[in-house]
């Protein structure tokens, strides 16, 4: 979703590049992972409902499946750039890495704008993505999930085609499905939550009452109000969210000082993560522009919407106030703000490590599709909790022992453990 001369790619390839010279990462290991290991472009004809055919351009790219089978969402966005998927199936490795699950990094894409079109296009562009692809995905191979503007209705047609293919019942193929059809109990909570138990974490680290703060989400989509659900239900007050209008093209925030009512705004917000300004306006929101949401004076920023939001041009919003910014969108900060983000010392949880409970989950699911017995949704959020505790710790104790900013912290422990893997397999 390249904006000016943004280049997300770029953008992860440099963060790599970084952390790769300091850990002296041999060079030959480097040129591997500082790349896709495969890619598939591809068109899709779709049949529209008004008896024209449109052609979308698609993709889909495995970053690196040293550790286990590439894993990462579908998104279906107008923006959508072959750049910005191999930013994120690189992404996509680290997280999965940091979490520790035996999964790999892939991303895939469709250029187009799922809110113009009908349920049956979507479902024809949905089976005509699998076509392209049966070959190249799998259970043991490449299992994709929902991502932005995809969900789980658009897995399980995904699913169903891959199936009819194959012939046979693959539910690992693909996860988020939905509950009751493969999916797990939890996973559409999971990302957002996940950015909350980190969140508390680190809170914990910083001796900061989360009772006695407050924060300021950019995005309302399912990651921003799942997380904010949680922040909420623990004392937190979110004051501030911003959200794409459709119907205008442009994106508002919407503000309350004393605290939003989170499952209120969820009910006048349309699946695409829409609020309806009359009916917020009503609740008592006052509705300022779209990036007013980076100026609020919080204690903590959420990102939770695309990358590149953070930039060099905006990061001087960011209130004296500020302590922590978690990351769940990817990518949401450029490196020249993550410069001025450093010096502030403001504590990052980095994007990889912030939301990757919905990775983790989805890992759940393929467990509990294997198993072909389903855990109660007790079990996924306390297994979830656990295992992004875990992570947070891990990270946030490299931080401390060697004096190292966050998201290097991170991507230390994520690069190790990749590099490790394709060393023992012998690929380098
Ligand atoms: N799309 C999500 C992400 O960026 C989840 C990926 C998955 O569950 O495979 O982490």
């Amino acid at each position: 979703m390249s904006k000016e001369n943004y280049n997300a790619y770029e953008h992860a390839q440099a963060q790599f590049n970084s952390v790769a010279d300091k850990i002296g990462l041999d060079e030959t290991t480097c040129e591997l992972l500082r790349q896709p290991i495969r890619e598939y472009h591809f068109t899709i004809p779709v049949k529209m409902d008004d008896g024209s055919t449109k052609v979308f351009k698609a993709f889909r790219i495995q970053h690196n499946d040293a550790r286990g089978p590439a894993k990462g969402g579908i998104r279906f966005h107008p923006n959508e750039t072959v750049d910005t998927i191999r930013a994120l199936s690189m992404w996509m490795t680290w997280k999965c890495a940091v979490v520790d699950i035996p999964l790999g990094g892939g991303k895939g894409g469709v250029i187009c704008d799922p809110r113009t079109m009908s349920e049956r296009e979507q479902e024809q562009l949905c089976r005509g993505y699998i076509r392209q692809l049966a070959k190249n995905i799998g259970p043991n191979i490449d299992v994709p999930a929902p991502d932005v503007m995809t969900n789980a209705k658009h897995m399980l047609w995904m699913l169903d085609e891959y199936e009819t293919i194959v012939g046979g019942r693959y539910p690992g193929v693909i996860t988020g499905k939905p509950v009751g059809m493969g999916g797990s109990l939890g996973r559409t909570e999971a990302t957002g939550f996940g950015v909350v138990f980190v969140l508390r974490e680190a809170l914990k680290a910083l001796d900061i009452d989360i009772t006695k703060t407050t924060a300021s989400i950019q995005g309302f989509g399912n990651v921003a109000q799942y997380a904010a659900l949680l922040y909420t239900q623990l004392g937190g007050k979110v004051i501030a969210i911003s959200c794409w209008d459709n119907n205008d093209k442009t994106a508002y925030t919407f503000k309350n000082a004393d605290g939003l009512d989170i499952e209120k705004l969820r009910s006048i917000t349309d699946s695409f993560g829409t609020v309806d300004k009359d009916k917020a306006k009503e609740m008592g929101c006052e509705i300022l522009p779209g990036d007013a949401w980076i100026e609020q004076e919080v204690d903590i920023l959420i990102p939770a919407a695309l990358e590149n939001q953070i930039k060099a041009d905006n990061v001087h919003k960011i209130s004296e106030k500020v302590k922590v910014l978690a990351e769940a969108a990817n990518g949401p900060t450029t490196p020249e703000a993550d410069e001025v983000i450093k010096e502030r010392g403001i504590f990052v949880i980095p994007d990889f490590l912030a939301n990757a409970g919905g990775v983790t989950c989805s890992y759940f699911e393929q467990v509990q599709c294997n198993m072909n017995y389903f855990w109660e949704k007790e079990e996924v959020m306390q297994k979830l909790d656990t295992k992004m505790t875990a992570a947070f710790k891990a990270v946030y104790d490299l931080h401390k022992e060697q004096d190292l900013y966050m998201r290097d912290a991170a991507y230390v422990i994520s690069i190790n453990r990749v590099a490790e893997a394709v060393k023992k397999r012998g690929w380098v």
